[in-house]
Formats: C-alpha cells, structure tokens, sequence
C-alpha cells in the first residue's frame, strides 16, 4: 500500500501512444508534472498534441528520449518520480516479419529495463504496468470451459508462444517479468491495467496501435464481403486512462485489473456503426462461414490454427474488480467505437464509399 506525493513528478513510458496519450492529458488537466519518454523527442508528429495540452493546462510536461532496448535510458527521467506508469510496449499484429525482435524482445526487455530503473531510484513507491486482457488468455476457445465463458484476474494466457498470437505472448511474459522483479523487493508496489480492446478518440494521429488498424478494416473494405465471427472484450480509451491514474495514486490498489465494458463480436460493431453512419461505408453484414474463412485464411495472414481457435468461441471479462476497487463506471463501447470512426473519417484515414 503506497501513499503517492501528487506534487512528485509521475513518469509515463510511451507517451507518444494512443493510450498514453489520454494518461498524460489527465494527469497534466489535474495539474501533475509528468516525464514523459518518447523515442523521439524532435519528432513533432509524435509529441506536438502533448505539448499542446500541456500548454492548455494547469501541470507541467517534460519530455525525455528513451527507447525500451536502451539500457539504463529511463535513469534520467526517472529521478525524482514517486509513480511510474510504464505504457511503452508496441502492439502491431501485422507487417512483421520477426515476432521475437518487433514484439517480444521490446515488451520483455524493456519491462525489465524499466524496473531496473525503479529498483534503482529510490524515490519510486508505485508502478502501474499496462499489461492487457492477452495476458489472461491466448486464445478464444481457452474460455470455452470457463462458466459464462468469463475470465478473470485469476487467468494466466498459458497458450501463447513466439510463433502463435506472439503479440499475446509478449504481454504475458513481460507482466510475469513484472511480478517477479516486484516480488524480489519490498520499496516498489505493482498494479497492473490489463484492458481489452480499447477504442474511442484519438489525441495522436501518429499512432499504429492495433486499436486503430483494427477499426480501419471497417471502412476501408477488408470486411465488405462479411466479417469473422470473433468476439473482442471493449474499452473506452478514457476509462482506461481514469484507471491508470486511479490505480497510480489510490494507495489501496493493487494486483491485476481487467478493464473491459464489454464484449463484441465484430458484426455487433458493424452494426453500431451502420446505426450511426448508415451504409455510407462497406460494413460487414454477414458472418464469413468459419470453414469458408478457414480455408482462405492464410491468403489473409492468419493461420489455420489462429481461426479454429477463435472464430465462434464466445469471450467474456469479469469487470467486477475494476468497478469496486477503482470506481470505474464504464462508458458506453458502441459510442467510443463510433467516435472513434468518426475520427478516422476527420482525420482522412477512411474514406467515405465513392
Ligand atoms: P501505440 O499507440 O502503438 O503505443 C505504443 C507505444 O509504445 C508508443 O508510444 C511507442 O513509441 C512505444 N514503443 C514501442 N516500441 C518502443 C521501444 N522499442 N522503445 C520505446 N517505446 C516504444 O499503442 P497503444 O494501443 O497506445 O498501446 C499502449 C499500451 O497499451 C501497450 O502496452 C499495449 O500493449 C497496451 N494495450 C493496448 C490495447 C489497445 O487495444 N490499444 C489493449 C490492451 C493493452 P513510438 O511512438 O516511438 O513508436
């Protein structure tokens, strides 16, 4: 149980992300200083939003150069910090070629650069690790004999390797990482923000978060001829924010937290979208048959294990923890995802059916 000095300087990994974006926009609004490490400090596409809502509020914002595979390069921004939130990890699920160098290696190695940061600045009480559902699970169907197919804080993804669904993979093993560094000492606490898919407005339009690859299909026409049937556990990107900062200074907090409003299949959010935009862009109407989507799946980049394993088998998260213990009171997932598009639509990044 950690008391936070709201005057110490909070450090936000990664606050050029689309997550962290809206931490630091809160922190900053409640007029904390915080220390934020970008890997490019001179790239204005990556940090000009922050400045901007720095120079609109009442905190203070520093902004530091640190890539998670530089070690020791999160010392300096460090000093000082009572809090840690440590966001910076990449979540891409396509377009690489080496899953251990683009995912695993920056999410492990740099969870444990980090800590070995904290583990030598004194002054650190508190670190808030964004870990993610996918450290819960590795595929839909590991819920299939879970009651409600409804997973917990208790669940660990056992099923995930280097080689199948590395993206939740290197959530899992840079959470474990996490807990053990934590468990080795008894200065620094650990509480873990672990959100499903997140959506809602974006502050960067920089970001290659998945959240956002992931919407873009909607409108771009990948999923015109029907859409997979494939369940997502959803999340306003501002409840997981208010979770972030919530569990950041509640000195009660602790553990894990899943953050998920709701789940969704991807013809539920096809759905809500045409309620909002009408047919004005190719939503999905149907369901791709699994064994048609079976088939041609690797012509799409997916393996034929990845589709038996996901498609069909219904996911649910247990919410109970983070609306007790962090007063998280969800918003509404079908309007994040709209605004989300609509933004998407603002910023050129769909275009509209000709
Ligand atoms: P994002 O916009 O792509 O943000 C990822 C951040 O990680 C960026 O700031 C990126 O910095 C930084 N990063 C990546 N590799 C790095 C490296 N080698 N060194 C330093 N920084 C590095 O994605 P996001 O959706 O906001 O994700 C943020 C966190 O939330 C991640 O930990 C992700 O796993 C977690 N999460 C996201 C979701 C979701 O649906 N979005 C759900 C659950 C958990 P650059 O700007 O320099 O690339």
């Amino acid at each position: 149980m950690s008391l936070i000095n709201p005057q110490a300087p909070v450090l936000v990994t990664g606050a050029s992300g689309y997550v962290a974006g809206w931490i630091v926009k809160k922190l900053l609004e409640a007029g904390h200083t915080v220390h934020a490490t970008v890997r490019d400090p001179s790239k204005t596409a990556s940090v000009a939003h922050l400045q901007k809502i720095a120079d609109a509020s009442t905190g203070t914002l520093k902004l530091f150069k640190a890539d998670l595979l530089d070690q020791g390069a999160f010392a300096v921004p460090m000093q000082g910090c009572e809090l840690v939130i440590h966001t910076a990890s990449p979540f891409v699920v396509t377009g690489f070629t080496d899953a251990n160098e683009a995912l695993v290696r920056p999410a492990l190695e740099g969870t444990r650069n980090v800590l070995q940061s904290v583990n030598a600045t004194d002054s650190v009480r508190r670190v808030v690790l964004t870990s993610s559902v996918a450290a819960t699970f590795g595929d839909n169907w590991d819920a299939r004999d879970v009651p409600g197919n409804r997973l917990d804080e208790t669940f660990w993804n056992t099923t995930s390797s280097v080689d199948h669904q590395p993206y939740l993979y290197s959530k899992t093993v840079a959470e474990q990482e996490a807990w053990a560094m934590q468990k080795a000492q008894s200065r620094w606490d650990l509480v873990c923000i672990n959100p499903g898919l997140v959506m809602g407005p974006a502050l960067t339009t920089n970001s290659i978060s998945a959240s956002i690859t992931t919407l873009q299909q909607f409108g771009d026409g990948t999923l015109a001829m029907g859409a997979p049937c494939m369940w997502n556990g959803l999340v306003d990107v501002r409840d997981v924010a208010d979770a972030h900062i919530i569990a950041g200074f509640k000195p009660e907090a602790n553990g894990r937290y899943i953050l998920c409003a709701e789940s969704l299949t991807l013809l539920d959010m096809a759905a809500a979208l045409r309620a909002h935009f009408g047919s004005k862009y190719p939503f999905p109407r149907m369901t791709v048959p699994k064994i048609l989507f079976w088939l041609v799946s690797p012509f799409y980049g997916y393996t034929r294990d990845f589709v038996w394993r996901n498609m069909g088998w219904p996911m649910h998260f247990n919410n109970a923890r983070s609306r007790e213990g962090l007063g998280i009171q969800y918003r509404d997932v079908r309007q994040a995802v709209c605004e989300h598009f609509q933004q998407l639509i603002d910023d050129g990044l769909v275009k509209r059916r000709s």
